[in-house]
């Protein structure tokens, strides 16, 4: 069945994706232009993405927190433009568990230091001495960027495990790439010698973010509503299975349609003037008909994701602890991350009486976590949280779990060289671009992700921006925390 999308002469723009840069791309395109017709085609029942909100019980959670904050400018005024008076200011809080211990989050060297041990903090300073003295020449992977600028018993503490976790490959394997973009340029003495010189300052560190009230789900359904009063189309359970081209031009894309009960409902055409995609890149060149060269589809399958899943355990008493989230730097349980998703607002949750946690593992797609079944999901975690002293396995009433597939584009040692040869692939085709996260195979909080659709509205509306830029040179508030004299003091690095 064949679907003409144009209506009432309107050049019709197909997004593929409801998620943040999805949406935004629609919403950037309806704000500037009457002369086109976003349709947005989502293969899943949520809008959102990575960026939903999901429910269970009445209990709200994100996969994985997220908080909202940027120095693009039009993309915060997007965020208030959206949801106005529901964009909330949380507190923030968040530290690192280590050793039966709780550290400042972003790390403070002088907290680090006191709170490790006197012996400890000997070894870190000798060790940082020696790999000033003698550092790697050649630095190419993360953990030989760290050591360079930290040290390697600094790295072994409060980088290796945590970055371990999260990636499942070792920190040689990690390009510095990762590092260079998650921290800027600066070195163990220079964050100690700051913290000790502008110590009074560090009070004025920003300790805030701004979140939707009831979840970061709520700012994507609310731009999905407004696209659809505005004459767009979102249309849920629509997955695109092929991109259609001829030559350089894309002429359309065949949808499969699905519904809960009935299952598959045939696919169907859909054609425009522009496609937006913000669909993940490996799937994405999998898709085009004819097919890339085969040099592109290669370069497609070195292209690696990491996986997610949050276990989200309500309990019968207060919050255990008054973060937004811990960081578990603890190799002794698979917990990555904690949320305490009442401390993101008190509105997640039903039940003031009863705490809602979100233990987040980082996992591989078919590994023995992401494979594992709900209920020994729910054991595990329950179990850790007891291990951790965080609260009693017998205080969990309820429990969800949710699995999400691509969280992470990994940055290893063939992904730069792949993506080159996709990137110049795709620039070759007249009318259509691909945005986002995975659609750009980059680590793009929902910020960049928003950008990077932006300018592909824009551009369908003649302006000339390169989507690839996005993000190559970002200095990000949580790498490293400016006091007011523009000093850094505190260090972080970690993936959200
Ligand atoms: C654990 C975790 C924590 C994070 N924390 C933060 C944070 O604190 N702050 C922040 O700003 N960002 C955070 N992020 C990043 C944020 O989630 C992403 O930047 C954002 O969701 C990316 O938006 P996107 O639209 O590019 O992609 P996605 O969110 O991945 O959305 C893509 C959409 O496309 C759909 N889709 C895929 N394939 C097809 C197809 N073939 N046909 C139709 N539809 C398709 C998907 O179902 C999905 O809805 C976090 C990410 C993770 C994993």
């Amino acid at each position: 069945m064949s679907n003409k999308a144009g209506k009432a002469g309107k050049s019709p723009v197909v997004v593929i994706g409801a998620g943040p840069a999805g949406l935004t791309a629609a919403y950037e395109l309806q704000k500037h232009s009457d002369a086109h017709r976003p349709i947005v085609l989502e293969a899943s029942d949520m809008v959102g993405g990575i960026s939903r909100t999901e429910t269970n019980n009445g209990y709200r959670f994100d996969i994985g927190g997220h908080r909202f904050f940027t120095k693009v400018k039009e993309v915060e005024a997007m965020w208030h433009e959206v949801l106005g008076d529901d964009f909330i200011t949380v507190p923030r809080l968040s530290r690192i568990y280590y050793r039966d211990k709780f550290f400042d989050y972003p790390l403070k060297p002088i907290n680090a230091l006191t709170s490790i041990g006197p012996y400890e903090a000997f070894r870190i300073i000798i060790s940082y001495i020696k790999w000033q003295l003698r550092p790697y020449k050649d630095e190419q992977s993360f953990e030989e960027w760290v050591i360079n600028r930290f040290g390697g018993r600094l790295y072994m503490h409060f980088f290796r495990s945590y970055t371990e976790k999260v990636w499942g490959i070792s920190g040689k394997e990690i390009r510095a790439d990762w590092a260079a973009q998650r921290i800027k340029n600066m070195s163990l003495w220079k964050v100690v010698w700051n913290a000790l010189t502008g110590a009074n300052d560090t009070a004025s560190l920003i300790e805030e973010f701004r979140y939707p009230r009831l979840g970061p789900g709520m700012m994507w359904e609310r731009t999905r509503d407004i696209v659809r009063e505005r004459g767009g189309e979102v249309r849920m359970r629509s997955e695109v299975v092929r991109v259609n081209r001829a030559g350089r031009r894309v002429t359309s894309v065949d949808v499969r349609k699905w519904d809960p009960e009935k299952g598959d409902l045939g696919t169907e055409r859909v054609e425009g003037e522009h496609f937006i995609n913000s669909m993940a890149l490996r799937d994405l060149i999998h898709a085009f008909d004819p097919p890339p060269p085969p040099e592109v589809v290669a370069a497609a399958d070195r292209l690696k994701y990491r996986d997610f899943l949050i276990v989200t355990l309500v309990l019968d008493h207060a919050d255990p602890f008054p973060d937004n989230w811990i960081y578990i730097h603890s190799p002794r349980v698979k917990v990555g991350r904690i949320q305490n998703f009442r401390a993101w607002s008190p509105e997640m949750l039903p039940d003031p009486d009863t705490a809602s946690i979100g233990m987040e593992y980082f996992c591989q797609k078919g590994d023995g976590l992401w494979t594992m079944s709900d209920e020994d999901l729910r054991a595990l975690a329950s179990r850790e949280l007891e291990q951790l002293g965080l609260a009693k396995a017998s205080d969990v009433i309820d429990a969800a779990i949710i699995r999400q597939p691509k969280a992470y584009p990994v940055y290893d040692g063939e992904y730069r060289a792949a993506l080159d040869v996709i990137e110049a692939w795709l620039k070759g085709l007249e009318n259509f671009q691909t945005v986002g996260r995975n659609g750009l195979h980059r680590y793009n909080n929902q910020d960049h992700s928003m950008l990077s659709a932006m300018y592909a509205a824009r551009n369908i509306l003649g302006e000339n921006h390169n989507i690839w830029d996005v993000n190559i040179e970002r200095s990000y508030h949580e790498e490293f925390q400016l006091d007011r004299k523009g000093k850094a003091s505190a260090l972080a690095v970690a993936a959200e």
